[in-house]
């Protein structure tokens, strides 16, 4: 069997990472989280107060930043590191959250992201999920899934995940910080989230885990041929 580059591209919350990270265990294939990456950014801006609306301020703080991810073994799931700290909880706040958008949205810092996503998948067996992964990071990838579900069903998977952190989170303040970043993500000038022509959808709003795993290894077993 070949080995190919998935993508999984879409709305906040809609369980590309999840479905992504399922998906590269079965195919034995490297998964990426680009999201983390300008997490962890945003992150690194937010401590080291960088005005990101100054060119020469976010190029000198890239020209600081080492990003990589990390095998855990209690986890079993690779995480975030920033300049060798593992931030794999602390990109995940409310805070980076609220700007994460906006950061990502900077010319200088997408040129940073997506040189890096791609240096990743130059010998292919990955699976990418994030917001322009089919579009501008691999636009050649052999399989791009879109991934989509309920915006009502988004936010409420999204408060579950967070109010086992943080029980001081109220509904609003997901549904605000989702749709904020939807609208933001998709109106960017730079690599905004649009759907790439040759995706393949999958809603997920009524589908377990195990279900849409095993539609997109279908789709992936036919692309490996
Ligand atoms: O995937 P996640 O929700 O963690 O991504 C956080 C944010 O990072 C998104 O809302 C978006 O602003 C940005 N992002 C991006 N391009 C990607 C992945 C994430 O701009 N490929």
């Amino acid at each position: 069997m070949k080995k190919i580059i998935i993508t999984l591209d879409g709305y906040s919350s809609c369980g590309k990472s999840t479905l992504a990270r399922q998906l590269a265990r079965e195919l034995n294939y490297v998964f990426i989280d680009s999201g983390a990456m300008y997490r962890a950014i945003t992150l690194y801006f937010l401590r080291q107060h960088v005005d990101w609306n100054n060119k020469t301020e976010i190029h000198k703080a890239l020209g600081e930043i080492t990003l990589d991810f990390q095998f855990n073994e209690l986890t079993g799931q690779a995480d975030m590191y920033l300049n060798d700290e593992n931030v794999e909880a602390l990109i995940r706040d409310m805070l980076v959250s609220e700007h994460v958008s906006e950061v990502s949205a900077k010319e200088e810092v997408r040129s940073f992201g997506v040189a890096q996503q791609q240096k990743m998948g130059e010998k292919k067996g990955i699976v990418m999920d994030g917001r322009d992964i089919g579009t501008t990071v691999f636009p050649d990838a052999e399989l791009k899934i879109f991934v989509t579900a309920d915006p009502a069903v988004r936010v409420e998977r999204r408060f579950k995940e967070l109010y086992e952190k943080n029980p001081s989170i109220t509904i609003e303040e997901v549904k605000s910080n989702l749709e904020m970043r939807d609208y933001l993500d998709s109106n960017r000038e730079v690599s905004p989230l649009r759907m790439a022509e040759d995706a393949i959808v999958l809603d997920n709003t009524s589908m377990t885990r195990e279900e849409q795993l095993q539609i997109a290894l279908g789709w992936a077993k036919e692309k490996m041929k």
